[in-house]
């Protein structure tokens, strides 16, 4: 383990406004609201999101809705799901494809966010956007209605990969589309890519095959676009998508294993760092100062209001979420109902372990006095004295009192959810609950 003498486990201490570790660092982003659209014109081979295919008459159906859902969001009788007193530093619209909204179903909804909530003045406002209905004039529509990040579900720069994906556009849409983007004046742009692709596994003759070389391909050709922002997902798939059965079938090539996969994920990393973009998470890249402060608050644990079917929502330890349903969503708004399908009260057990699940993933790490919060004296010296941990996690130097960190060890980056798993087995129950607010 790549560990340091005096680590900065003196103790929790509640800063000078009486926040604990724990309250200060979920306070840096957030709280976010994420509006789930969920509209696509075909279903891609690999998605399990909740979407559904319907037309223009169904869209405007939907927006109508969304506000009623707005409205009684905003007039929360039940503290535990009240956001009044919040001033929201993220807006979210994710998908499905939001960047089916027209202009007007646009306008009519951040005015209505707008009237209802309020917003920092500099608040990060993204829309997902697919290149197939992301046109120049959209783009500068959204542009003038205050979004100011775009990210792109563009996923691969392959034609034969993006037919294997089912996806809706072609591979010269995501450079035409950034340059729409740049042109509407948009200096926040994301690209999304997916790896682990059916065969690209690497050969055994140490010639690089046609499919293994599409990946540094994509990488190289995403780069050139000069994303400001860059998240890659390893292709996961659960068993009923159309991808996972061509795959049982053995009608698509096999995926690659977890060496090829790691091996694609080592590409990533030293591709991304050479043009310029930090890893900050996992799977995200950045230009400094451009990371996405809306992931960044969920992966510290922060507030998010969640509207639209299948959304989820937070609100210190209380998680809920809406129906994954159109039919039931509307129905519960026609009656003036919230679409609330699970609601969960977090006990400080699995809020302690979100924080190793969540926090571990920014780069950043965990503050040392967060785990002392939670666990209480001595439990990062537990965490240090587990030999399987030693290669994964690094600890700081203490930089100044209370403000030293743990973090994954670039080796622990393509396995961390078994790292998580070790790391909350080391640390055992909580013990530090009078700090849990
Ligand atoms: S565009 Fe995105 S949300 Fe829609 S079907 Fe494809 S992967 Fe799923």
């Amino acid at each position: 383990m790549r560990s340091a003498p005096g680590n900065g486990t003196t103790g929790p201490g509640a800063g000078p406004s009486g926040e604990t570790p724990s309250e200060r660092e979920r306070g840096r982003y957030g709280p976010g609201i994420y509006v789930h659209f969920p509209f696509c014109v075909q279903r891609c081979g690999y998605c399990d999101f909740f979407v559904v295919l319907g037309g223009d008459d169904a869209r405007e159906a939907y927006v109508e809705q969304l506000l009623r859902e707005i409205d009684l969001a905003a007039r929360s009788q039940d503290p535990r799901f009240d956001f009044s007193d919040a001033t929201f530093q993220t807006l979210f619209f994710g998908g499905g494809t939001p960047s089916l909204l027209t202009p007007l179903q646009m306008e009519t909804i951040l005015t209505r966010l707008r009237s209802r909530f309020r917003f920092a003045e500099d608040a990060e406002i993204t829309v997902e956007c697919n290149p197939e209905s992301a046109t120049a004039d959209r783009l500068r529509a959204y542009r003038e209605l205050g979004v100011n990040r775009v990210s792109f579900g563009v996923q691969s720069l392959d034609r034969e990969e993006l037919r294997l994906l089912d996806r809706a556009h072609g591979a010269g849409d995501a450079a035409r589309r950034m340059d729409d983007a740049r042109r509407a004046g948009f200096s926040a742009v994301s690209l999304d890519l997916i790896y682990g692709l059916p065969g690209t596994a690497a050969s055994t003759s140490g010639t690089p095959t046609e499919a293994e070389m599409r990946w540094l391909r994509t990488l190289e050709s995403a780069l050139a676009l000069q994303p400001d922002h860059l998240s890659a997902y390893l292709l996961g798939l659960e068993p009923h998508v159309p991808l996972a059965r061509k795959l049982k079938r053995g009608q698509v090539a096999e995926l690659p294993g977890d060496e090829d996969s790691a091996a694609q994920y080592d590409t990533l990393r030293a591709r991304t760092s050479a043009n310029g973009l930090v890893q900050y998470e996992i799977s995200n890249f950045a230009r400094p100062g451009e990371e996405s402060r809306h992931n960044q608050n969920y992966w510290l644990c922060g507030d998010y209001l969640g509207l639209g079917p299948s959304a989820h929502s937070h609100r210190r330890g209380v998680r809920w979420s809406n129906v994954k349903s159109l039919p039931g969503y509307r129905d519960a708004l026609a009656k003036s109902v919230r679409p609330f399908d699970t609601e969960e009260v977090l006990d400080p057990q699995q809020r302690a372990e979100e924080w190793i699940f969540l926090g571990l993933r920014r780069t950043e790490g965990v503050p040392l006095p967060l785990i002392t919060e939670w666990w209480g004296e001595g439990a990062v010296e537990r965490l240090q004295a587990v030999p399987a941990l030693e290669k994964w996690l690094e600890f700081d130097q203490p930089l100044a009192p209370g403000e030293s960190r743990v973090r994954l060890a670039p080796e622990a980056l393509f396995v961390s959810n078994t790292v998580f798993a070790e790391c909350c087995e080391a640390l055992g129950p909580v013990r530090g609950r009078g700090l849990v607010k």
